[in-house]
């Protein structure tokens, strides 16, 4: 394993914990308004990755926990779809306030579960935050067709109806927040759900849980923690529940997809990315390295949007990788709590760490050079020094495997249909950016790329009026905006016979 020597982590001086115990959600299940310890024989060790101490433990979830919850969501369904959509809008007000009066608990649960710098654990909340209140008010405004009398001597009413109950499935990157883009219009379109956090950080959906269990009839919200194969898999088997809902890998979303077919369940699916960065010679190349700084690195690089494929005109190559460079060697690396400045952290696990390590060292036995970084950083803790690679081979596995760590490629291009081309040529659509000040080729690129969102001078860049989500292997569904609410719920119409 390389090591790279010339950056060091900043640490905190502070012997003063991020947590303590009295801000730990409970270590058991959320089930039906409270909180079980479900059947598990097996507890799983929570761990902070910037310092590899266990933390925290929950349960091990059983087939049987996710059935006793599937059993309350069920339950509490009808009372749940029925209320008016200002009554339930008022629950999801309330939430957003509950959560913000615990913004500061959420943040340092956060970044103690996930290593994040403060900042960034920071906005998650505060997206959390608005995506609740973002959803209490479109669930009010969204209205379907005017009735009228399309068919002779009928009238047509279209409806929206809610699906019933949804199983979700969240990742270990934006813990609080996934949650928050699924738990928010499914609630917000009359349905009731179980959400299974990861494995290795559920610590605030359980805390979010604590927060709300006041606001919600029992049931509505159930929490079954545990691993993928056993309580995921039941989620997306279980012939009671009416769609699952995943964010995560593509080798997860195709498990779930498999198993869900057998009861034809509707499947929504958030996956993974690997965002193709395109800059032309015309680009303001200072604003574009500046703009990488953040956008390639944000929560490490563990972002399936992030700006990790670099692909510039082969004129202005040289003199932007030396303004990334010198972006890149700025970034302040260190655990939460290390200051205000600290803009990354660790990896999440071990596990991951030793992925990430090992996509680095085959780069580098291939030929492919580090320009900064390439390596882990010493000491305790699971970090990795921001990289920019270059000298990378058309094809070379680091461009087109999803590395999920702060590491950056660096291609050139000749022509815009190389650009295209090459930029296409990965089997993940989730995201992408194309930089230039030529307002009529941004259009026309924009509109060749393969990819959910393309940002023509920015990245990164979100907003919870805008859908997100992906083309090709990324998935299919959208999470935010009215269509991720429309997606959990459905169409009907029935035609009265007039006269
Ligand atoms: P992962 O697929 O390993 O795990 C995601 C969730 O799926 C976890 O809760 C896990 O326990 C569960 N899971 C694993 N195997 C399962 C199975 N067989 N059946 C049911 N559930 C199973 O992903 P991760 O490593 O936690 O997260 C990183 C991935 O998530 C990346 O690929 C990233 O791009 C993707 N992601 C996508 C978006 C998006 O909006 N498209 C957002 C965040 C993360």
């Amino acid at each position: 394993m390389t090591i790279t020597n010339d950056i060091a982590v900043r640490r905190v001086q502070d012997a003063t914990p991020l947590i303590d115990a009295t801000d730990l959600p409970p270590a058991q299940h959320f089930i039906n308004g409270s909180f079980e310890a479900g059947r598990a024989s097996e507890l799983i060790t929570i761990v902070d990755p910037s310092t590899a101490e266990i933390i925290a433990h929950s349960p091990a979830g059983t087939v049987e926990d996710v059935d006793q919850a599937v059993a309350a969501a069920v339950a509490a369904r009808a009372e749940w779809a029925q209320l008016v959509p200002k009554a339930r809008s008022e629950v999801l007000h309330r939430i957003a306030d509950r959560l913000a009066e615990n913004a500061d608990l959420l943040v340092r649960l956060e970044s103690a579960n996930t290593g994040k710098p403060f900042a960034v654990s920071q906005e998650d909340v505060d997206g959390t935050v608005d995506t609740f209140r973002f959803m209490a008010g479109a669930l009010r405004a969204t209205t379907t067709m005017a009735a009228g009398d399309y068919a002779e001597n009928h009238l047509s009413v279209i409806l929206r109806e809610p699906l019933g109950v949804v199983g979700v499935i969240t990742p270990w990157n934006y813990p609080l927040l996934m949650a928050a883009w699924k738990i928010a219009p499914i609630l917000a379109a009359g349905n009731t759900l179980v959400i299974k956090p990861s494995e290795q950080t559920p610590l605030t959906t359980l805390k979010l849980a604590e927060l709300v269990a006041d606001l919600l009839p029992p049931g509505v919200l159930n929490v079954v923690t545990g691993y993928g194969p056993v309580v995921g898999a039941r989620l997306a088997a279980h012939p009671a529940i009416d769609m699952i809902a995943l964010t995560g890998s593509v080798n997860s979303g195709r498990a779930v997809a498999r198993s869900a077919a057998d009861t034809l369940k509707r499947v929504h699916l958030e996956l993974g990315g690997k965002a193709p960065v395109v800059i032309f010679e015309d680009a303001d190349l200072k604003a574009a390295a500046a703009s990488l700084r953040v956008a390639s690195f944000w929560n490490s690089g563990q972002e399936c949007g992030a700006a990790c494929r670099v692909l510039v005109h082969e004129s202005v190559a040289a003199k932007f990788v030396d303004q990334l460079v010198a972006e890149v060697a700025g970034i302040v690396v260190g655990e939460p709590g290390a200051g205000d400045d600290v803009e990354i952290g660790p990896l999440v696990s071990e596990a991951h760490f030793n992925r990430v390590m090992g996509y680095l060292d085959r780069a580098r036995q291939r030929g492919v050079r580090a320009a900064i970084g390439g390596g882990a950083i010493e000491g305790r803790g699971y970090f990795v020094a921001p990289t920019v690679l270059v000298d990378v081979p058309d094809g070379d596995e680091c461009t087109r495997a999803e590395i999920f760590g702060p590491v950056v490629t660096v291609e050139t291009f000749a022509d815009a249909g190389e650009a295209v081309r090459r930029a296409n040529d990965v089997p993940l659509g989730l995201s992408a950016s194309v930089w230039t000040e030529n307002a009529r080729r941004s259009h026309n690129i924009a509109s060749q790329l393969d990819a959910g969102t393309v940002w023509v001078n920015s990245h990164l860049v979100l907003a919870n009026e805008v859908p997100w989500g992906g083309f090709k292997g990324s998935g299919y569904g959208r999470d935010l905006s009215i269509y991720a609410l429309d997606d959990y719920r459905c169409v009907s119409r029935f035609l009265r016979r007039v006269g």
